[in-house]
């Protein structure tokens, strides 16, 4: 009858209630890095930048790099937990006449958000004419091989020991790892992973990264990963800006929760970021007071796509953000996050 539905409306609201308290000190106290920790972990990543510029440059002067940058959600301020990762990216320069992109979709192995990138014009431009030309595999550049060319370099020549000492950090690459990574003790208790991450900026503005596809079968190991992180990250941003909302640090609080909670590892950024995408689309209401609402809809949301095994990039919806996942891995994701959405609060405790 009509009071007791009443009573479970009240239930409900304070149950919101405290959820929304809950997200709010999880955000402060788990979430959120210190400005200080947060400023030790970038000048740290920038030492090593700074030394891998001049060793490039002195050991390799005729490898056609662009500058490389330091890039990530520690310098988005969207890194959570803990200051301890950062991305280098390195730019190659490719020739535009030698070189062409195919989107995946349009090859055999059929997937979007994936490219191969092709030699062209070898009649007139033998191998060799590139530089990248001996990091072609069955004609096209393969981000397999690049990604071994700078693991001789960073994990073969390079004197880590010796610049550690200048530093005063030690520094070690991470064997093995699948993308190249090196570790660095900044101080006693503080240690930074930075990844090398090749990359390809194409005419149109494409983003390709040399980071291989994740159920890499052999056919699927001369793919390059198309990145939209500057892009996702931009528009999440802007639409805060717009409105005040609340969607940056509901990613953050969602990041923190999969960090923390083994059984939802491998949910990554832009997985949820794009998930808060499409939910912006749909709902308008993201103020700070409506965090807890988001939430459990953004949670929602992720059920329903991992039902569907299709998680569409909102800048480019033929994406599909769940193809590496493997069929067990997203029924064990889907079950977790099911069972969230009647205790969400399980996912804050640390
Ligand atoms: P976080 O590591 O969960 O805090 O998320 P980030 O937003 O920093 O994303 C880092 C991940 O995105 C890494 O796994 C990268 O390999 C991948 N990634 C894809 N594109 C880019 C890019 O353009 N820049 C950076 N830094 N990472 C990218």
């Amino acid at each position: 009858g009509g009071s007791s539905d009443r009573q479970s409306d009240l239930l409900r609201a304070r149950m919101r209630l405290s959820l929304q308290e809950h997200l709010w000190e999880f955000y402060q106290n788990s979430v959120n890095i210190p400005a200080e920790e947060q400023a030790s972990a970038r000048r740290a990543a920038l030492d090593i930048c700074a030394e891998l510029r001049v060793f490039l440059h002195a050991k390799l002067p005729d490898m056609p790099l662009r500058e490389m940058y330091l890039s990530g959600s520690l310098y988005d301020e969207l890194q959570v937990v803990t200051a301890d990762h950062a991305q280098l990216m390195v730019p190659l320069v490719l020739e535009k006449n030698l070189w062409s992109s195919i989107p995946g979709e349009d090859t055999i192995m059929n997937v979007p958000g994936f490219w191969l990138v092709r030699r062209e014009n070898l009649e007139y431009f033998p191998r060799n004419s590139s530089y990248w030309d001996r990091c072609m595999v069955g004609g096209y550049l393969s981000p397999k091989s690049v990604l071994e060319v700078f693991d001789k370099l960073v994990a073969g020549s390079i004197n880590w020991p010796a610049i550690g000492s200048v530093l005063d950090y030690i520094i070690r690459p991470v064997v093995p790892s699948e993308t190249l990574t090196l570790e660095v003790q900044y101080e006693t208790d503080r240690r930074l992973y930075v990844d090398f991450l090749p990359l390809l900026v194409m005419e149109d503005g494409t983003s390709l990264i040399a980071k291989p596809h994740r159920l890499a079968a052999e056919r699927h190991e001369n793919l390059w990963r198309q990145s939209f992180r500057v892009a996702e990250t931009a528009r999440l941003r802007a639409l805060d800006q717009e409105d005040g909302g609340c969607r940056c640090a509901c990613l953050k609080v969602a990041k923190a929760a999969c960090k923390l909670n083994p059984a939802l590892n491998r949910l990554n950024a832009s997985q949820l970021t794009n998930a808060i995408l499409l939910l912006s689309e749909k709902e308008g209401d993201w103020a700070q007071e409506a965090l807890a609402d988001r939430f459990l809809q953004m949670l929602r949301a992720l059920v329903g796509h991992l039902e569907a095994g299709r998680l569409p990039c909102a800048l480019s919806p033929k994406v599909n953000l769940f193809c590496e996942l493997t069929e067990q891995e997203v029924d064990e994701l889907g079950y977790t996050l099911y069972c969230a959405l009647s205790d969400p609060e399980g996912l804050l405790r640390t």
